[in-house]
């Protein structure tokens, strides 16, 4: 166990990502911030050094859509799935989660949610939530979506917000809009970012009802973050060209993904894909669904079983995005780390500079496996083995 957390540390020597290329430098933190960046820095044998040569620093990773007091229930109330424990989000190297509610915002509350975002942060990582379900009307914590952004530190924008899904609330464009207009105004009101995140399914309709809101309202593009968008081909398509045009699009780690065409494939396929096909790797974030139900269905597509997702889906889809796919390190990292902090507008997150908080991972070069992961500051993970546990765990 790290109880105690040293006011100073220095990593020496590692090649930093930040995510783009810094070179081989030595790092200073101070409490929980990165205080200074520069070579050969020595500051003799009062402060905790870590020798991190031959090692890749990087930003810890934001996982921007988990359930992290279970989600699921679709298969009535033994489906409802666990919540998360830490040692799950941390020994994926995520240091930042957003959670949310989804398909259940009844046995599923808010004020559970929050209570549970609360525990992860006494626990050493950090977490926000969103405040809703798939619904609308959206089930708020303080009776409305501008004073939840406004009165509650954690709540930084409206989702998970069902369209084109057989589970979503069916809502018209009008009532679509006026959630959107809440969450861009609370947003601004609390210098929060008030995205609203929307469950994409597989019904016909895509993006459509999103589009037309854009169309029609002067609520900007970068207000609303779709995800799932890889769990169809032809939704795949549509992404594309929203993305293409401006648009953030999100791809969920956890599942099959399918390609136009009817090509099943992983999520790093499907982010090399999304590259070829020249959607710039700014619009494009990666996010677990974690602690999501994740149904299993045989040939005849009859339910078979039920799985969870795991926030570890985020680490394995960089990884097999770098290793197998050979996309650069700087841009498998830009979608886990700045390009979430920036949609969220956590200015203090997803990428190492100074003044920034010190959530950092460091990696081993050959195999992409984590060596380390700091989160504010204190180590959760040392030499691979996990160092701060749950409470229950
Ligand atoms: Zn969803």
């Amino acid at each position: 166990m790290c109880d105690s957390i040293p006011y100073l540390k220095i990593v020496k020597g590692a090649e930093i990502y930040a995510p783009e290329f810094l070179g081989q430098k030595d790092l200073i933190l101070a409490g929980d911030k990165i205080a200074f960046i520069g070579e050969n820095i020595s500051l003799g044998k009062t402060v905790e050094e870590i020798n991190a040569e031959g090692k890749y620093l990087v930003p810890g990773f934001i996982d921007n859509h988990v359930h992290i007091t279970g989600g699921g229930g679709e298969g009535s109330y033994k489906t409802r799935t666990p919540e998360i424990v830490l040692s799950d989000i941390i020994g994926a190297g995520v240091t930042t989660v957003v959670g949310c509610l989804g398909t259940d915002g009844v046995t599923r509350t808010m004020s559970n949610l929050l209570a549970k975002a609360r525990a992860l942060e006494e626990e050493g990582i950090t977490a926000y939530i969103y405040t809703g379900s798939y619904r609308i009307p959206v089930d708020t914590l303080t009776g409305s979506i501008r004073q939840d952004l406004i009165f509650i530190k954690e709540i930084i924008g409206v989702g998970e917000v069902a369209l084109s899904d057989h589970r979503s609330s069916q809502p018209t464009l009008e009532e679509f809009t006026k959630v959107a207009a809440e969450a861009h105004v609370g947003g601004m009101l609390s210098g929060k970012a008030g995205i609203v995140v929307i469950h994409l399914g597989n019904a016909a309709g895509k993006l459509s009802l999103l589009e037309e809101l854009i169309e029609k309202t002067e609520i900007p593009k970068t207000q609303f973050l779709p995800t799932h968008v890889g769990r169809d081909g032809d939704l795949m398509t549509a992404a594309i060209t929203y993305a293409k045009n401006g648009g953030l699009v999100d791809l969920t780690s956890s599942t099959p993904k399918h390609f136009p065409g009817g090509k099943k494939g992983t999520i790093d396929e499907a982010l090399k894909y999304m590259f070829h096909q020249g959607v710039p790797v700014e619009n494009i974030s990666l996010s677990s669904d974690g602690q999501g139900s994740l149904p299993e269905f045989d040939a005849d597509g009859r339910l078979t079983g039920l799985g969870v997702g795991k926030v570890s889906s985020l680490y394995e889809a960089f990884k097999a995005a770098v290793l197998k796919q050979k996309i650069p390190l700087t841009s498998a990292l830009q979608v886990v780390t700045s390009n979430p902090a920036r949609n969220l507008k956590l200015k203090q997150k997803g990428e190492i500079a100074v003044g920034r908080d010190a959530d950092l991972l460091l990696l081993n070069r050959d195999d992409l496996s984590i060596d380390s992961v700091i989160a504010r500051g204190r180590f959760m993970v040392k030499d691979g083995i996990i160092r701060v546990k749950g409470t229950f765990e």
